[in-house]
């Protein structure tokens, strides 16, 4: 019953803040999913007999190192690595690595909490895992981000594998980084073991549309959502938060579509631009020549710049795509969107609504996507990444788009019906994290404790 149920989960949740003091990222990742999974327990009381919740919460195994490096003035830097090995029950563990100041032990375990559920919501076969450093590699020059990335993989290589865990990219980490660990692992190992990591560079085992498929997917998944409420992307005004690897291809495919996306950012402040944002620019800014958004309105004078970046929601839109970082849209920005009549939020980054945001939305009848589901496409195209480095072949770029697409509005369908099911039809937050959950928690029934 209800009662049982609550009981069981309120004092699970005890204890794992009891575990992890001050985790606060992580404490709200925990808790927005056993919110979301009374009535679950409430239904099948042999979860609760199988201690599912604690063990979930449990990550499996935390790998802490340490990661020496020499600058390029010849001084010693020392920065932290992780790898947090959370959940194998129905693949090996599978997650990105961030490079960012603001990484520790919280900030890994939520990734990697949330990376179970997403990645069992993609019908791939893989486990969760995250890792990442504190490493800030904004600044570094590339002989620096190599000889880091290097020794990060020194230490990484003895805990990963193609059947062990899979490692890819994250905040900080893109096709460069990817590259310089791939290089460092193949010399630790006997042979070419392609499928150790993915978002690799398409001329040594990387797949199409794997750079893509976290941006398409999220505009997929929430152009499933606007569908079957009679919107759509076409003539819509779009906001998109960051200028990474999510967002450029978010705002691609939203412009495809025949969205205006008026706006993007990055940490030091945002661009407005009324025309819609010329992602040629922004690409070339962010990924080839790694500058600031600011330097956008030099070639484009009709855009507007300004700092303080999460000052972006304030912009009107009628979809707002939050694909920067966790916590970018507190209550506060939340009342702002709904005031200015936002239809529809997709979080194309991991928590960028706080728990708060969340309930405004829901309240005032904002469509609203959470991010296990909604960027659930890039995991979902590394784990056909792996699927091709197995097969040694590789599909075309369209055949691998088709699939992304199709996962997409699967996991969309899939979290309806849960969500239906458990008697709230428009709760796409209760949906997801229940089908999500239900994959995993019979697998673990299944392979007993
Ligand atoms: N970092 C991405 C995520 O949050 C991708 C992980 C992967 O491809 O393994 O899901």
């Amino acid at each position: 019953d209800t009662q049982a149920a609550e009981n069981y989960i309120s004092q699970v949740f005890e204890t794992i803040k009891q575990r992890n003091p001050n985790e606060t990222e992580f404490h709200q990742a925990v808790k927005e999913i056993f919110d979301s999974l009374v009535p679950v327990f409430a239904k099948n009381p042999k979860y609760m007999e199988h201690g599912i919740l604690e063990r979930m919460a449990e990550p499996e195994r935390v790998i802490s190192f340490q990661v020496p490096w020499v600058d390029d003035e010849g001084k010693v830097q020392v920065n932290r690595g992780f790898r947090v090995q959370f959940n194998s029950a129905i693949g090996p563990y599978k997650g990105g690595l961030r490079f960012h100041p603001s990484v520790n032990a919280s900030i890994i375990k939520f990734l990697g909490f949330e990376q179970i559920f997403k990645n069992s919501l993609t019908g791939l076969p893989i486990g969760g895992g995250k890792g990442g450093s504190d490493f800030d590699p904004k600044g570094k020059s590339d002989g620096e981000v190599m000889r880091f990335t290097q020794s990060f993989m020194t230490e990484l290589a003895k805990h990963i594998g193609p059947d062990i865990d899979v490692p890819a990219g994250d905040i900080g980490v893109g096709p460069r980084e990817i590259g310089y660990m791939f290089g460092q692992y193949k010399k630790m190992q006997k042979g070419f073991e392609a499928g150790v990591l993915t978002g690799k560079g398409l001329d040594y085992g990387g797949s199409l549309t794997r750079k893509e498929a976290t941006g398409y997917g999220t505009v997929y998944f929430v152009e499933e959502m606007l569908k079957d409420k009679n919107l759509t992307f076409n003539g819509s005004t779009v906001v998109v938060s960051g200028s990474g690897n999510v967002s450029i291809y978010a705002i691609e495919k939203a412009s495809e579509l025949g969205a205006t996306v008026v706006a993007c950012s990055d940490s030091n402040g945002y661009i407005y631009d009324k025309n819609g944002i010329d992602i040629d620019t922004v690409r070339r800014l962010k990924e080839v020549e790694r500058k600031r958004i600011s330097e956008y309105v030099e070639e484009h004078p009709d855009a507007e710049y300004h700092e303080n970046c999460t000052d972006i929601w304030m912009i009107p839109c009628d979809i707002a795509l939050p694909c920067a970082t966790q916590n970018e849209i507190d209550a506060n920005a939340a009342k702002i969107l709904v005031a200015n009549d936002v239809k529809a939020v997709g979080e194309g980054a991991n928590m960028p609504c706080t728990l708060e945001a969340i309930s405004i939305f829901q309240d005032k009848g904002v469509l609203f996507g959470p991010a296990k589901a909604v960027n659930a496409g890039g995991v979902a195209v590394s784990a056909l990444e792996m699927s091709q480095n197995s097969m040694r072949l590789s599909w075309t770029f369209a055949e691998v788009d088709a699939k992304l697409k199709d996962i997409m509005t699967t996991i969309y369908r899939n979290s309806v019906k849960a969500a239906e099911e458990y008697g709230e039809p428009d709760n796409l937050v209760l949906g997801a994290n229940i089908a999500g959950f239900l994959k995993v928690a019979d697998a673990m029934v299944e392979q007993g404790v």
